[in-house]
């Protein structure tokens, strides 16, 4: 990843982030990560963990909780949100999908304001963001109209959103995100973090391409929120989003 490196979830000291992943089923309105089987990995990977963290705004839902085939999968590829390497073996490991639901849509909430705040100031119209955030009951009449001082306001909301998730709650056993300086073998000192869980981990993330001001989209295809790699006018979220989505209006327009 380009621009400012930050050491993710390492620091002297303290040594790397630790999570485990593996099956996982849903029973009832819980996720139960099964620990015998699950695998230690480490969260140091800036790239994962944006995958992570994009994957999770994503979670589909059905009947107003994240779809329990979807969360399972994505247990397995990235473990729990809030039981981790610690928790293992404690028969713990087991999460709400209520407290799942409200993770996800604060995060992808905070995904897509910032995605609309970016647009906004490309387009310079705050239309869509002031359609956007009316939807969820956010005003700023403090604005007076002016729509630079409206997307302070948007900003401010942002930032608000994202500390809290960058700081993390109390399924984390008080324990929160810090950051400090690392050394680089080089000898160059570098600022890193270590969070206490995968959610925060996944604020950070975000947090990082968002103070290196990279563009998030969402995809016509499927809704996901994703960061465009490579060429930065890419439509899809993937490959396969675009051309089954094209494949279906092709077909549509065929019936027609
Ligand atoms: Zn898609």
């Amino acid at each position: 990843m380009e621009g400012t490196n930050v050491a993710v979830n390492r620091l002297d000291g303290l040594g790397i982030r630790e999570w485990v992943r593996g099956p996982a089923r849903v029973v009832g309105d819980e996720v139960i990560l099964d620990e015998r089987r699950a695998e230690p990995y480490l969260l140091d990977n800036p790239e994962e963990n944006e995958h992570m963290a994009f994957s999770l705004a994503a979670l589909p839902f059905t009947s107003q909780r994240p779809t329990p085939a979807e969360v399972e999968n994505f247990v397995q590829q990235h473990g729990l949100l809030w039981h981790g390497r610690e928790s293992q073996g404690t028969d713990e490991c087991r999460e709400s999908l209520q407290d799942w639901a409200v993770a996800i849509m604060q995060l992808s909430f905070a995904g897509v304001l910032y995605k609309k705040l970016t647009d906004s100031k490309e387009n310079q119209t705050i239309t869509e963001l002031q359609g956007f955030l009316r939807k969820y009951d956010q005003y700023f009449p403090n604005s007076g109209g002016s729509q630079e001082e409206y997307r302070l306001h948007a900003t401010a909301l942002l930032r608000s959103l994202m500390n809290s998730g960058l700081w993390g709650n109390n399924s984390t056993n008080g324990m929160k995100t810090i950051w400090s300086l690392v050394m680089e073998e080089s000898g160059g000192l570098q600022l890193g973090y270590f969070a206490p869980d995968l959610l925060t981990t996944a604020y950070a993330s975000f947090a990082h391409l968002m103070t290196n001001k990279y563009r998030f989209k969402t995809c016509p295809g499927c809704g996901a929120l994703f960061r465009p790699i490579g060429r930065s006018d890419k439509k899809w979220c993937k490959k396969g989003c675009g051309s089954t989505t094209r494949g279906r209006k092709s077909k549509a327009q065929a019936k027609s």
